[in-house]
């Protein structure tokens, strides 16, 4: 799915190097799609891991170092990180550079970025949605892409060649890729991803509320659809504190509407109204479905 025809770029930086950061770098080695891959991130032990797992020609602590003489940058760290990472990289980046980034959540990049770019940089958003509730660069592997989707929120006036070069990457890395405005994207996102992981969270919160005696029985009895919400949220706490807190909008949004649908179900349930509980079920079967049908599953 992903054979290529040498490299895309000359030199690319990788500023964070956890899940999603080192499994593109893994594709990056896989398929010879950088000729030098240099890599920051916030501690020594990680960038040493990143050196003994070959994913790096070479390392440094400094957010603007990393960037020098780059033609790609990808931001892959935590989205409460990229105001520092912008102001830090923003005067070292190279004319004709294209700055990218990973993260969840759209219109905030733009927000934090942007202000920082040079003239003759190119901002060009992505997120990749694939993901694991695992951490770090041992997590990472080159096949997380294959067969998923990545959005492209290119800001207004983007240049067309810096928005293709970035659709071809993630190409190459067995994705397929849609280009869409921020906002969209946010509202899409908080759907499909973030409240998902915002009642795993919460489910999983209020058994551990429990008392003693109840909390056992929960472990014991989980394979009844607890431990389904447990694997999510196991997910990153630092990684979901930042997405929610910067697309807090849409998340509401949603919430809003979620809420108002748990009141209905919960009056359903107190009144007897078995068939409104039924049609639901019956609707929400056929979209499990679509996600099957739609090579998601
Ligand atoms: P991760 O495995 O926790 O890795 C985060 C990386 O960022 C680590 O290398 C960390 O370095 C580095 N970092 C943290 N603070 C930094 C700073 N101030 N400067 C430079 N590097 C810093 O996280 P991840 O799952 O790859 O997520 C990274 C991004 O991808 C997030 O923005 C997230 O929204 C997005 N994303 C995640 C998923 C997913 O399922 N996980 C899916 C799609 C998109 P240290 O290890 O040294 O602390």
């Amino acid at each position: 799915m992903s054979s290529g025809d040498g490299p895309l770029f000359g030199r690319v930086a990788l500023i964070g190097i956890g899940l999603i950061g080192s499994s593109l770098a893994r594709v990056m080695r896989r398929d010879g799609l950088a000729g030098h891959i240099a890599v920051s991130s916030r501690t020594r032990a990680t960038l040493d891991k990143a050196t003994e797992l070959g994913l790096a020609d070479s390392v440094t602590l400094d957010s603007r170092t990393v960037v020098d003489g780059a033609d790609l940058v990808v931001v892959c760290s935590p989205l409460g990180t990229y105001a520092d990472i912008a102001a830090d990289m923003g005067p070292a980046l190279k004319e004709g550079c294209i700055v990218t980034d990973v993260g969840s959540v759209k219109q905030a990049v733009v927000r934090d970025l942007a202000p920082h770019m040079p003239d003759g940089v190119h901002l060009v958003p992505g997120h990749p949605v694939a993901g694991t509730e695992h951490s770090g660069p041992e997590a990472g592997f080159a096949e997380l892409f294959d067969g998923r989707w990545c959005i492209l929120t290119p800001p207004p006036g983007t240049d067309p060649d810096a928005v293709e070069r970035m659709v071809e990457l993630w190409r190459r890395a067995g994705m397929m890729v849609d280009v869409m405005d921020a906002a969209h994207h946010d509202m899409v996102l908080a759907i499909t991803s973030h409240l998902p992981h915002l009642i795993a969270y919460t489910i999983v919160g209020t058994a551990t509320d429990l008392s003693d005696h109840l909390k056992a029985e929960v472990f014991k009895y989980s394979a009844g659809g607890f431990r389904d919400f447990t694997r999510i949220a196991a997910s990153d706490p630092v990684m979901w504190r930042d997405v929610f807190l910067n697309n807090k909008d849409a998340v509401l949004e949603m919430l809003g509407r979620f809420s108002e649908d748990l009141t209905a179900l919960q009056r359903a349930i107190r009144w007897g109204e078995g068939d409104k509980l039924y049609d639901l079920f019956t609707r929400t079967r056929e979209i499990r479905r679509g996600v099957v049908e739609a090579k998601q599953a």
